[in-house]
């Protein structure tokens, strides 16, 4: 019988099955993957084969071939990774103007590593009944930055339910990863898409101090329009991508497209001459902020400062 894997406790799997069963699996056999050596062979967004005994017991026998996945090392010292989900279509990384401000630099590091990852991502501006005229500017400003290099975004109130429509649309009938800083209001996102769910928002997560450790599993739920949405509790955004000095600058869209005008080849769009890059930053062709936030990933391939951050 074939399933989706759509939660992990550590100990067994949940898997929702073709004829729609929930059944709890555990793991068959010694699954080792190509190239990674992870804490959990499987993971949430995983399709799978699963044998069924007759004493109630289930197993997974197999993973099928996965489109995507995405990982967090187990630690900095670790060669050891732990996959937070696997087969996403795309992710929504939920961000607000204020309570809290939402770091721009996180925003495009995220979406770079998005761009190394391959998945598309959405960008969610939430808390909206909070902002007053001046930071609506500020907010559509963003917007216009990030429509224009190909990035959808929303405007929502996750509290007052606006723009909720909009944004379901966007979710409808994909397996979505919600990402964000904590405070942004992800929990009370997720209630407002699933009203029956009722997680924890708030203080509490706080309190119980989930998402420190690498032992936080992710949980895949299904959207009543169709699709799932994955929260992987405590987890920022993405684990690093391992790239070259000279691969940065092929995850900033605009950046990329615009370094084919550069005269040198290698160019890193910092000092060279007849740069194409830092003459469309001049020209706020590229956007100051987008530029910022690609030197501060060059910056980061020596000193690794930003890791912390994901
Ligand atoms: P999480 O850490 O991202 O899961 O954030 P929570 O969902 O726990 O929300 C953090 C705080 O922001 C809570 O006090 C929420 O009530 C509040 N909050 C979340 N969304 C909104 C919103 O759209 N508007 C307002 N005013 N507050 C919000
Ligand atoms: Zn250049």
């Amino acid at each position: 019988m074939r399933g989706l894997v759509v939660r992990n406790t550590g100990s067994w799997y949940e898997v929702k099955t073709d004829d729609d069963r929930l059944v709890e699996c555990k793991i068959k056999g010694n699954f080792r993957l190509k190239g990674i050596r992870s804490t959990n062979p499987v993971a949430v967004g995983d399709y799978v084969d699963i044998v069924e005994n007759k004493e109630g017991t289930a197993f997974i026998t197999e993973i099928k071939d996965r489109k995507n996945y995405i990982i967090r090392k187990a630690s900095n010292l670790s060669k050891q990774s732990h996959i937070l989900a696997a087969n996403l279509d795309q992710c929504m990384l939920i961000v607000t103007i204020n309570h809290p401000e939402t770091n721009l630099i996180f925003i495009d590091r995220f979406l770079a590593t998005a761009e190394a990852y391959r998945v598309p991502v959405s960008l969610v501006f939430n808390k909206t009944d909070l902002l007053d005229k001046e930071e609506q500017q500020r907010q559509d400003e963003l917007i216009n930055i990030y429509t224009k290099i190909n990035y959808p975004c929303f405007k929502v109130s996750a509290k007052l339910h606006t723009g909720m429509e909009e944004l379901k649309n966007g979710l409808k009938g994909k397996v979505t990863l919600l990402a964000g800083n904590s405070g942004v209001g992800k929990s009370t996102l997720i209630n407002a898409l699933l009203p029956d769910l009722n997680i924890k928002t708030g203080e509490v997560s706080e309190s119980s101090n989930r998402g420190t450790h690498t032992t936080t599993f992710s949980e895949m739920y299904e959207l009543p329009g169709g699709g799932y949405i994955i929260d992987t509790p405590g987890i920022k955004g993405f684990g690093t991508f391992d790239m070259e000095e000279e691969e940065v600058s092929h995850y900033f869209r605009e950046i990329f497209k615009t370094s084919s005008g550069c005269k040198y080849g290698n160019c890193t769009h910092t000092h060279e001459p007849d740069c194409a890059v830092l003459e469309a930053v001049r020209k706020h062709e590229i956007a100051e902020s987008r530029y910022i936030s690609y030197l501060s990933m060059l910056e980061d391939k020596n000193e690794k400062k930003y890791r912390e951050a994901y």
